[in-house]
Formats: C-alpha cells, sequence, structure tokens
C-alpha cells in the first residue's frame, strides 16, 4: 500500500509540474501577445535630493494592463519575462518609452530630471546592449545625462563582460545606480570593479529600521562607505517622516518612496513634477 501511495504522489508530481510547465508556457505567449498589443505601460515615481526637495530623478516602473484582469505589478511578470528570455525586448521597450518621455518633459520646460531604468543582467549581457542604449538616445534626443540604469548586484551572470559594457555605457555620459544594495552577494567586491554612480539602500533596510536597531546602523554604514567611494546614496521605499529625519540626519543624498509619491501614470507624473516646480520657483 505504501508503494502504491508512493506512486500515486509521484503521478501528483509529475502532473503539477506539467501544470507549472502549462502554466509556465502560457504566461509567456500571454505576455509576448502583450508586449505586441501594446498592453505593457510605465508608471514613474520621484526621487528627491533631502538638501533642497528638488527632484532629480523619476524612475521608470514597468505595469502589464491586461484586458481582463487589470493592472499587473512587475513581481508577477518580470520573473518570468526574465526566464523566458523576453526581457530583452520589453526592456529595450520600456528603455525607449522611458527616454522619450524624460524628453517630452524636458520640452514641456519641466525642470530637467535624470529617467531611471531597470537593466536586467539579460539585457546587459547582449551584444548589441550598448547599442540599444544610444540608439534609445538618438531616437528620443535625449541627452545621456539624463538617463540612469539601475542594475542589481544579485543578478550578475558574467561579471567581466558586465564590467566591459557599463565602461562603454558611462564613456556615453550616463549613470549607473546599484538597485537593491546589500541584498546580493559579493556587493562589496563589485564596487571597486564597477563603474557605478550611486547606490540605491535596499527598502528591507528603510522598512525595518524603526523595529530592528540593526537596520539603522546598516544604512548609517553604506551611506558612510558611498561617502568615501565618492558614489551618491539613495534610499528606496521611504515612508515615513522618522524615516526621511534619520536618513537626513545620516546625510543620504536622495530618497524615493510612497512619502512622496507612489509610482503613477504619465501624466500624473507631469502634474507632479509641474507642483514641484511651481514650489521650486516661490522657494
Ligand atoms: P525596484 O527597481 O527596486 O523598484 C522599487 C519598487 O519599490 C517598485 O515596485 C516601487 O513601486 C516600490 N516602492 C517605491 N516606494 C515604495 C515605498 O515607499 N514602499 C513600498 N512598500 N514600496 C515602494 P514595483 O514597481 O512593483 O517594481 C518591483 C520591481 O520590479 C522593481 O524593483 C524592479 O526590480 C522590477 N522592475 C520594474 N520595472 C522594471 C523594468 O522595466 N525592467 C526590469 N528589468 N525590472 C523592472
Ligand atoms: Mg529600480
Ligand atoms: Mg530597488
Ligand atoms: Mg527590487
Amino acid at each position: 500500500a505504501a508503494k502504491d501511495q508512493g506512486k500515486n504522489n509521484f503521478r501528483v508530481f509529475v502532473s503539477n509540474m506539467r501544470q507549472a510547465a502549462d502554466q509556465r508556457m502560457f504566461l509567456q505567449n500571454e505576455l509576448n501577445r502583450a508586449l505586441e498589443a501594446g498592453e505593457l505601460t510605465l508608471h514613474y515615481q520621484p526621487q528627491v535630493r533631502i538638501q533642497d526637495a528638488a527632484v532629480t530623478g523619476v524612475e521608470a516602473l514597468v505595469r502589464w494592463n491586461h484586458p481582463v484582469k487589470g493592472l499587473i505589478p512587475p513581481n508577477q511578470f518580470i520573473p518570468h519575462a526574465e526566464e523566458s528570455g523576453l526581457i530583452v525586448p520589453i526592456g529595450e521597450w520600456v528603455l525607449r518609452t522611458a527616454c522619450k518621455q524624460n524628453k517630452a518633459w524636458q520640452d514641456q520646460g519641466l525642470p530637467p530630471a535624470r529617467i531611471a531604468v531597470n537593466l536586467s543582467a539579460r539585457q546587459l549581457l547582449k551584444k548589441d546592449a550598448v547599442q540599444i542604449v544610444e540608439s534609445a538616445l538618438q531616437e528620443s534626443g535625449l541627452s545621456p545625462e539624463y538617463l540612469e540604469l539601475e542594475i542589481t548586484e544579485g543578478t550578475m551572470l558574467d561579471v567581466q563582460r558586465s564590467i566591459e559594457a557599463l565602461e562603454k555605457l558611462k564613456k556615453l555620459g550616463i549613470h549607473i545606480a546599484m538597485d537593491d544594495f546589500g541584498t546580493g552577494f559579493s556587493s562589496l567586491s563589485y564596487l571597486t570593479s564597477f563603474p557605478v554612480d550611486k547606490l540605491k539602500i535596499d527598502q528591507s533596510f528603510i522598512r525595518g529600521a524603526a523595529d530592528h536597531p540593526n537596520n539603522k546602523t546598516i544604512i548609517a554604514t553604506i551611506i558612510s562607505m558611498a561617502r568615501h567611494l565618492k558614489l551618491k546614496v539613495i534610499a528606496e521605499g521611504v515612508e515615513t517622516q522618522e524615516q526621511l529625519l534619520f536618513l537626513k540626519e545620516q546625510a543620504c543624498d536622495e530618497v524615493q518612496g510612497y512619502l512622496f509619491s507612489r509610482p503613477l501614470p504619465a501624466e500624473e507624473m507631469e502634474r507632479y513634477l509641474r507642483g514641484c516646480a511651481r514650489g521650486y520657483q516661490l522657494a
């Protein structure tokens, strides 16, 4: 009987595996279709300099506007896109759209800010990665100093090739930020060889800062290290005044989080930027 049960369990296991594979295939087909049908959309979240409250950057964050399921957040499809390789065309669309949007805001007379675009390691390792970035800049007319690429330390598949690509991008005048800093591995050894301009302290440290004093120590240490390495530092996931105050005391350069704004569709972000620009003139 035990043997029979074992068999049954195996059958269940295989059928679950098939289901998982089917589901993966389904999602990949759906994603491919979504990209072609124009169902992907970008939301934008401001990055604010603590010192004078100026908006120095805007991060572009992809969403899937599904005709039936509504707005799907990236953590529900980006991992599948990474796995299937679809992240490459999706990421290219994000990059081109974000560059055009930033140029449009500048053409409307809004104070220039950098557009921050998340770049997956798979995109960075493509042979034509640098060409694609160059062409996105050319096509949009955006000056390279207003583009920042956010890379993650945990996904560095091929360190040597990544460094080569990043160095070419840096030569174009683009900024590089290390996203989710502190959550990957080997981060400190990479820091000396990666041509990065900015560290983004992962939001898990900020979220835990009030309850776990160790998180405060980690934040303070990252900020101090960044200063010594002459890197800018931004904290993400800032939701409370208390967190902002602590970051200000530690001389963190910039902040991003719900305290200032949730990620917003382009038109709403435009209104937000306009409001900031007015406040800016009054100040
Ligand atoms: P990320 O690049 O670290 O982006 C920050 C995430 O934190 C965003 O989630 C943002 O909405 C969220 N966030 C910002 N402020 C706060 C806050 O105060 N509190 C909380 N709880 N969350 C906050 P989102 O938009 O769901 O994106 C999740 C992740 O998906 C991103 O993390 C990034 O890794 C990935 N992603 C998004 N867009 C793209 C893209 O175009 N390409 C690639 N490769 N990945 C992307
Ligand atoms: Mg990011
Ligand atoms: Mg992050
Ligand atoms: Mg993240």
